[in-house]
């Protein structure tokens, strides 16, 4: 038997407590370094499958580490569990169909990216253990992947410093090797002040920071025509500062986020 079929009977094995674990972390949608419970349901399943467990990796509460074997090159396996705002979502269904009105949903399918990756983990781990060849494998929990760049951080603290190879995957709706890369990415929230008035009653005691929100976004929009091509720059309204115009917005906050190819 070849060795990558022995790794695809260990995968069939542990089938169906992957799917399980990918299924409980659809159920608990989170976001942006919340994700208590989607790691903790990985964590479990570390522990279960016999991984040496780092908590609290790069000093974040919710990324987590499982390594196994105890000398030899280390081979990455890299998982994310972060949901979405927004797309809270019935699970089965093709069509829109929120569970919750606004809440958070899977629609990027990291309740699958995690699994499975840990599942490639468990596969490499227990083929690993049988045949006896020196390696590592090890499993990065990694959150915040929504624009949160956890992984940055991680990088930062050292935790690929001795990685001979790293390996993740993406859900999609084909399977195939994909050769594409991404951008480099920053983002600032902006948030300004001014002063509330009544907009009818008293106009002119009134600053608005709806508007300066917008003359920021007036701003960027000339600035693209002076950008290099692979430069993008994105934004969206985290705070319009309320929905009523009859009052001049005190406070309004806006996501300027900014990539390119040079970081
Ligand atoms: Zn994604």
């Amino acid at each position: 038997m070849q060795n990558s079929d022995i790794i695809w009977d260990n995968v069939d094995r542990h089938r169906e407590a992957f799917i399980g674990l990918s299924d409980r972390v659809f159920d608990t949608p989170e976001t942006l370094y919340g994700e208590f419970r989607s790691v903790a349901e990985h964590r479990a399943m570390l522990a279960e499958q016999g991984f040496r467990i780092t908590d609290d990796a790069a000093g974040i509460p919710t990324a987590v580490l499982g390594e196994a074997g105890d000398e030899g090159p280390v081979i990455a396996i890299l998982g994310e569990f972060d949901a979405l705002p927004g797309l809270s979502q019935a699970p089965g269904v093709a069509e829109h169909q929120p569970l919750e009105h606004g809440g958070n949903g899977h629609g990027c399918g990291h309740n699958l990216l995690g699994s499975a990756a840990m599942l490639a983990a468990t596969a490499v781990k227990d083929w690993l253990a049988a045949s006896g060849v020196k390696a590592r494998v090890r499993y990065y929990g990694c959150p915040a992947e929504e624009g949160g760049a956890a992984k940055t951080f991680m990088v930062r603290d050292g935790l690929f410093d001795d990685v001979d190879v790293a390996i993740s995957w993406h859900p999609a709706t084909y399977t195939s090797v994909s050769r594409a890369t991404s951008l480099a990415n920053t983002r600032i929230d902006f948030t300004f002040h001014g002063k509330a008035a009544h907009a009818a009653g008293a106009p002119e005691l009134g600053r608005s920071a709806l508007d300066a929100v917008e003359l920021m976004n007036v701003g960027i929009n000339y600035m693209r025509e002076h950008m290099p091509d692979e430069a993008r720059v994105h934004y969206a309204y985290l705070d319009a500062g309320g929905a009523a115009p009859n009052v001049v917005q005190h406070k309004a906050t806006t996501i300027c986020a900014r990539a390119s190819m040079s970081g």
